[in-house]
Order: structure tokens, then C-alpha cells, then sequence
């Protein structure tokens, strides 16, 4: 699976506790990230991910890319609710366009661990058949 993590600033703690805890499962997949949360999570565990660019410079746009052609499979988008972000704009037409294609979005920890057991126990297959059955290809 194609797995994406964005963490706001004060919530890049808690993504990277939220990664250690469950670096196992996401060992066998395919990660990406923002700038600065993929530095961060990499710096803490053995994972490799493909850090796009800060969110405030894009990365959430090009996470969002993927999205708009239905390659992401999963995204722990832990937001901080409490601070406006310069790149709200983007941040919205991120979760726009995860509700377009119907792709599971965390945007908080407790939804992130929901979405993670049901990873573990295979709940995401479908997306496979996603893949397999792209329009077009
Ligand atoms: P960052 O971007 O991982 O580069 O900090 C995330 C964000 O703050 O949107």
C-alpha cells in the first residue's frame, strides 16, 4: 500500500511516537511524507520514506497529486486544530480531494490507530483491486 504522513509542527511528536509504535506495519509498504515529518520519522526508526516537500512549500500537493489519480492508499494527516496554517488552502484540497476518491485520511490520533489496526488485519485489500482496475489501464 501507498502510505502518506503529514504532521503539523506541534503534532510531529506525536507522529513519530505513533510510527515507532507501529513501525512494523508499515515496514512492508510504500511511504511518503512532507519534508520535514519524513526527516523526522526517519531520524527515529529504520523506515525509508519519500519525503516530498514541506507542506508549507507543497508537499501537500503532491501528496495531493497522487491522490487525485487514486495512487494513495492511506494518509495520518495529524492536523493541529488549535493554530491557522499558512497553507490552509492546501491542506483543504488535500482532504477535498481524499473524499473525491473515497481514501482513507486520519486526521487524528485515534482515528490513525483504528485505520492501522484495520491495515494489520487486511481490511485495505480492496484497494489492491483499485490498482489493478484503474481506468484507462
Ligand atoms: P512538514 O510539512 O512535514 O514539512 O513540516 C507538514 C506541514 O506542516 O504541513
Amino acid at each position: 500500500m501507498n502510505i502518506a504522513f503529514i504532521a503539523h509542527d506541534r503534532k510531529k511528536e506525536e507522529m513519530v511516537n505513533f510510527v515507532l509504535a507501529y513501525e512494523a506495519v508499515f515496514e512492508g509498504h510504500t511511504l511518503y511524507s512532507t519534508g520535514t515529518t519524513g526527516a523526522r520519522i526517519m531520524e527515529q526508526t529504520d523506515l525509508q520514506i519519500h519525503r516530498f516537500m514541506s507542506g508549507p512549500l507543497g508537499g501537500d500537493q503532491q501528496i495531493g497529486a497522487l491522490v487525485a489519480e487514486n495512487e494513495m492508499d492511506l494518509i495520518i494527516f495529524l492536523r493541529d486544530p488549535l493554530m491557522a496554517q499558512p497553507h490552509e488552502p492546501d491542506i483543504i484540497a488535500l482532504l477535498r480531494l481524499c473524499d473525491v476518491q473515497g481514501i482513507p485520511v486520519a486526521t487524528n490520533i485515534a482515528t490513525g490507530e483504528l485505520l492501522v489496526k484495520a491495515l494489520q488485519r487486511g481490511d485495505f485489500a480492496w484497494r489492491e483491486l483499485v490498482h489493478k482496475y484503474k481506468p484507462g489501464e
